[in-house]
């Protein structure tokens, strides 16, 4: 091949990058990115030296003295030009810190610019570039030397930060960061031998074309909003890590309620605090050890023999967390929750490891940025018998009869006879048998599940209301349960109302219990609910009062009309009952009827007699019990 098809050649790939460019504009937007733009324009540039040089020189055109001097220095000043932007390229992909990468650039500028005036300066004079008689000569003088020296140094300064990041560096960027060097100094010795460019412009081609290629690829695998390598790379690394045998610990992070960020800051804002998290999690570990794993959940993959512990890291995150973030004019806080698993102590097959993660990635949605969720084989097992529930749960939605109501009588303390049930909900699985609330409650909260089960419940208590009413010819009054999930659907209210109106079923006849930690985190909702239902003469019960922190604003603002003691209240009682009493008398001044839960022994049935306590509910007059079980007490009529 000849300079003039070299020369061809590589001006039909540059057109075909260029088109295809057009076309389909670089997908990674990053600084890297845009300067292979500039240096596609800069290597175009140079062809159209070379080809000018080379129509002279093939006698094609013929120009006058002063232009074919000034072309033939152009000409070899854009060899070093060049390679100093390859230099710069290869340092912008290398390097991570940016303004490191500037000063090296500004410092590596220097011996160019001096030899740039040096040659141009010369032009008339011609003592540091003579120039031979079309072209031909690559004579050794100052000017050929410190041209090769400097071109050599420029390749030189590509390989040492490519070697001295080589540990950051993905698998194919440190091959061709290698490689470019390399090719490069051989095309040099070829032009300082054979005095032809010819190897140099077709290493120039292959070299973009082939940073093309890679960074295209690249770029479909990289996060284009936070420009951290996504999913498919992730994948990518964890199969050399069980490849090599390396140890890493692999942790996931997951902003909590991100969902919620967006709806209520917008998504640019959303968008600048993933980016804003990406930044700072950069911080934290190497470059190519953070992943984006999902739209809200990032990944690390940290060697464990690195000095850095997970400890550490995690409180790292942690503090910074508790800092606010300035996102525009905005300041925001966010909560991540942390989950890891070592490998390949944890996981030892990349099958397995990757069921670690779906589980991580659904159990970390719990955390509450307690507390590092950490995965070992055992949570392994209790996750599957999790999602064993979970799975009986989304059953149950579909077939009703699988959800089964249990009644638990509140007895008057006066007079020992049944006022009212407390509606408690279970379920029954083909696989898992009779499920407790304990079991199943707090993973039906957390997948919004318990929303259609308590619709499901609370359509089979209207019927078992008309029921009692038909068979025993008394009304009975029975109270429901409600989560606080319930509240973020508005037509709570509306809905319950209108199942009550289908069933006719008189809505003085239910209450609802709702615990503390419910009306504390929703009070708006819960307020205005029970604003509404009160109106249609429903009652309502606060449950569970004295487990937790007690909100008497809140008790005395909203329109309760019971106020359940959890059974901790009446245990503690047992040893001091001056709390009891004290909780008794406030609750009566604020004109409500207290009913004591738990109670199980006769010594507490006479505390609570003492104490002037209403009603109660507990095993010592009988355990939840089934529908059918509880109409036969209701037949028996000790009770009425
Ligand atoms: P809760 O609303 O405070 O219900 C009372 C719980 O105390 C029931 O447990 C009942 O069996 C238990 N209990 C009653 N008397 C005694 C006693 O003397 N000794 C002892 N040790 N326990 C007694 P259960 O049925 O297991 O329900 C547990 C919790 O699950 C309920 O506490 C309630 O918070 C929740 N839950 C049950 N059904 C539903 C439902 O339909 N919807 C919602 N959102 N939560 C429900
Ligand atoms: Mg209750
Ligand atoms: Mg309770």
């Amino acid at each position: 091949m000849h300079d003039l098809e070299a020369i061809l050649l590589s001006v039909a790939l540059m057109i075909t990058v260029v088109s295809d460019i057009i076309r389909f504009p670089l997908l990674k937007q990053d600084r890297g990115s845009r300067f292979f733009v500039e240096l596609l324009i800069g290597y175009s540039l140079y062809l159209g030296i070379a080809s000018l040089v080379l129509l002279a020189q093939k006698q094609i055109l013929f120009y006058p003295q002063w232009l074919v001097r000034l072309l033939w220095i152009v000409h070899f000043l854009s060899i070093p030009c060049l390679l100093a932007m390859w230099m710069h390229f290869n340092a912008l992909n290398v390097i991570t810190d940016e303004h490191l990468v500037n000063r090296l650039t500004l410092v590596h500028m220097i011996p160019l610019l001096i030899l740039i005036i040096v040659a141009i300066a010369d032009i008339p004079r011609q003592r540091f570039y003579p120039i031979t008689e079309g072209f031909v000569d690559l004579t050794p003088n100052a000017g050929t030397y410190s041209f090769l020296i400097l071109s050599f140094f420029f390749c030189l300064a590509m390989i040492l930060p490519t070697l001295g990041h080589r540990n950051e560096l993905p698998g194919s960027l440190l091959f061709i960061s290698l490689l470019m060097p390399i090719v490069f100094i051989i095309s040099l010795i070829m032009f300082a031998m054979r005095k032809t460019c010819m190897l140099f412009t077709m290493v120039n081609t292959f070299m973009l074309v082939l940073q093309y290629v890679v960074g295209q690829r690249d770029s479909i695998r990289t996060d284009a909003l936070t420009g951290l390598p996504a999913y498919s790379l992730l994948h990518r690394k964890l199969m050399r890590i069980y490849n090599f045998r390396a140890q890493y610990t692999i942790v996931l992070l997951d902003i909590e309620n991100f969902r919620y960020f967006n709806a209520r800051h917008g998504t640019v804002l959303g968008d600048a605090m993933l980016v804003a998290f990406s930044e700072f999690l950069k911080t934290l570990v190497h470059v190519n050890e953070v992943f984006r794993f999902s739209d809200d959940q990032f990944c690390l993959c940290i060697p464990q023999q690195q000095s850095v512990s997970i400890d550490i890291l995690a409180q790292k995150i942690r503090s910074r967390l508790e800092q606010p973030w300035l996102l525009g004019q905005e300041q925001v806080y966010i909560q991540v929750n942390m989950a890891m698993v070592n490998i390949p102590s944890n996981a030892s097959s990349l099958d397995e490891l990757f069921q670690a993660m779906k589980q991580l990635a659904f159990d970390v949605k719990s955390v509450h940025g307690r507390t590092m969720l950490v995965y070992t084989r055992q949570s392994s097992i209790e996750h599957q018998h999790t999602m064993n529930i979970l799975s009986a749960l989304r059953d149950s939605v579909r077939k009703p009869e699988q959800v089964c109501v249990h009644y638990q009588p509140i007895i008057e303390v006066a007079t020992g006879k049944m006022v009212a049930a407390e509606a408690l909900m279970r379920i029954r699985d083909v696989n898992l048998g009779f499920l407790q609330p304990s079991q199943f409650i707090p993973l039906a909260e957390h997948t919004n599940l318990i929303i259609p089960l308590t619709r499901i419940l609370f359509s089979k208590v209207c019927r078992f209301e008309k029921l009692v009413e038909e068979t025993t010819g008394y009304p009975l009054h029975i109270s429901v349960n409600l989560s606080g999930k319930e509240f973020s659907s508005k037509s709570l209210a509306k809905a319950l109302l209108e199942q009550m109106e289908a069933e006719t079923v008189d809505p003085a006849l239910i209450s609802f219990e709702i615990t503390e930690s419910v009306v504390l985190h929703s009070y708006d909702a819960v307020a205005g609910m029970m604003d509404e239902l009160s109106k249609q003469k429903i009652a309502f019960s606060l449950d569970d009062f004295g487990s937790g922190y007690s909100n008497l604003q809140a008790l005395m603002k909203l329109p309760y009309t019971y106020v359940k003691f959890d059974k901790s209240v009446l245990e503690g009682a047992q040893s001091n009952p001056t709390m009891l009493r004290l909780l008794t008398v406030m609750l009566h001044e604020l004109g409500k009827c207290i009913v004591a839960e738990g109670v199980e022994t006769e010594e507490e049935l006479a505390l609570v007699r003492s104490m002037g306590i209403e009603r109660v509910q507990g095993f010592y007059y009988s355990k939840p019990v089934s529908p059918d079980a509880l109409m036969d007490l209701l037949r028996s009529k000790t009770w009425w």
